[in-house]
């Protein structure tokens, strides 16, 4: 089987070449001008299109029992969503409560997406407590590849960690070479201010940001900082939402301190407004850390350009309203999560490139080059390079459109972005040489994709 690839602006961190790309089986094995294939190969014209490498979205869920609840989409819906925005790979957060047995956990999670999944993907392995079985279970689980760790700050009781499984989970993670993502909102405070609000009879959507405010995401972000800086482990935060938690993993990497940032899709383009509307229509924005106020989102967006934001995730997490109105009557019950898998990347094109806030090369780190090195699968993905996985995207930059609940695939009811105008999307995806997309249509093989094996990368 090949395929080749003809007249593409081919898009790399860094640079940009006019030219054909020619994949044998899974893999890039030419890149070049006028290059000739046999009779059999597929042919597709790109029209002087851009082709980016396949993008990573470094935080997804999609298997996860959550608040009384499961999030909705399964690897089947997700991974098709995922594929249809350009999504090639996305990096699953295992997440079994504290509770579970941590391996058990893991069993279960990679049973969800074997066979399911039609684009590629890893996982991280949430660490959400620390007894005698869990380092030979951490080092079992990191010799199947899986080589990350996720850590709660936030949610007591139930996924969250105290400081003491922080510096054991960290001073392992430092010893087998594994980077280590965290929740960082410092969960006695959201206790507290829960608590407090409901005794005032705040119970609306609107008084989630208020229990968590930005100065509890700070203290997290710089807690997790300074045991990285004393245990010498390697840190992401995920889903860092606001300019004092900025400034907390700013000052961390100023001194040393080997921490990454990710921002995800919804803090960039929507603000806290959107969950302070009554009822069911606050509920769709409710996620933690919540949305903050506005002007949040210029510094996330220069921060992002600067690449002091690292990589643009999701925090991907369907629930349906039905399921939001679990909390009707308490703020504390709204189950957390907005879904964005499949808007990431041509939501990230349109307001980033296309308004002028990052250029290209941003975009395409990180939406995909960066995270694939921080996580160990680059130069296998986020690159178009000869060796490389056949991972790309087409991407036609005329297409116009507005986001709508009644046009995605995710599995779920509403859009947190409902409205918004995309101008591009992807309109040819592979997955290691196979066409899984044309112009918006799954067109593939469901069941195609492959857990990514990783090694680990952080010594
Ligand atoms: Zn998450």
């Amino acid at each position: 089987m090949s395929l080749l690839i003809r007249n593409a602006e081919i898009v790399n961190v860094g640079t940009r070449a006019h030219g054909d790309i020619y994949v044998e089986n899974e893999t890039i094995t030419r890149i070049g001008k006028d290059l000739q294939a046999p009779p059999d190969a597929e042919i597709i014209d790109a029209k002087g299109q851009p082709a980016f490498p396949g993008f990573i979205d470094p935080h997804v869920h999609i298997y996860l029992p959550f608040m009384a609840t499961f999030a909705k989409d399964t690897h089947e819906t997700g991974s098709i969503a995922a594929l249809i925005g350009g999504t090639t790979t996305y990096i699953e957060m295992v997440c079994p409560n504290r509770n579970d047995d941590a391996l058990a956990g893991y069993q279960l999670w990679k049973s969800k997406a074997e066979g399911n999944s039609a684009c590629d993907y890893a996982f991280h392995m949430s660490v959400t407590k620390f007894v005698a079985e869990t380092e030979s279970q951490l080092r079992q689980i990191v010799a199947d590849g899986t080589a990350s760790f996720k850590i709660f700050l936030a949610y007591k009781n139930f996924f969250g960690v105290d400081d003491g499984e922080m510096y054991q989970t960290l001073e392992l993670a430092k010893r087998l070479g594994v980077i280590t993502t965290a929740h960082c909102e410092n969960a006695e405070l959201v206790a507290r201010l829960q608590q407090k609000l409901l005794s005032e009879g705040k119970i609306g959507p609107e008084w989630h940001e208020p229990s968590r405010p930005e100065s509890v995401e700070a203290e997290g972000t710089g807690r997790f900082a300074t045991f990285l800086e004393n245990t010498g482990a390697t840190g992401y935060v995920v889903h860092l939402s606001c300019e004092p938690a900025l400034n907390a993993a700013l000052a961390a990497k100023k001194r040393g301190v080997k921490i990454s940032v990710e921002s995800v899709l919804p803090h960039f383009l929507v603000d806290k407004t959107y969950a302070e509307r009554p009822g069911v229509e606050g509920m769709k924005h409710v996620m933690s850390p919540p949305l903050r106020a506005k002007h949040n989102q210029d510094v996330l967006w220069q921060a992002l350009a600067a690449g002091s934001v690292d990589t643009v995730g999701t925090d991907h997490c369907p629930f349906d309203l039905e399921q939001k109105l679990l909390g009707r009557d308490s703020f504390v019950s709204i189950p957390n999560g907005i879904p964005g898998i499949e808007d990431r990347v041509n939501l990230l094109y349109t307001h980033g490139v296309k308004r002028g806030r990052i250029d290209l090369d941003r975009f395409v780190d990180s939406a995909s080059t960066r995270a694939a090195k921080l996580f160990g699968l680059f130069p296998r993905k986020g690159t178009i390079a000869v060796g490389s996985d056949a991972d790309l995207v087409i991407y036609d930059t005329n297409y116009r459109a507005k986001v709508s609940a009644k046009t995605q695939h995710v599995n779920n009811d509403y859009s947190g972005f409902e409205g918004m105008d995309i101008e591009g999307r992807p309109s040819v995806v592979t997955v290691r040489g196979k066409v899984q997309v044309r112009d918006g249509k799954f067109v593939g093989e469901r069941g195609r994709g492959k857990m990514l094996k990783r090694e680990p990368c952080h010594f």
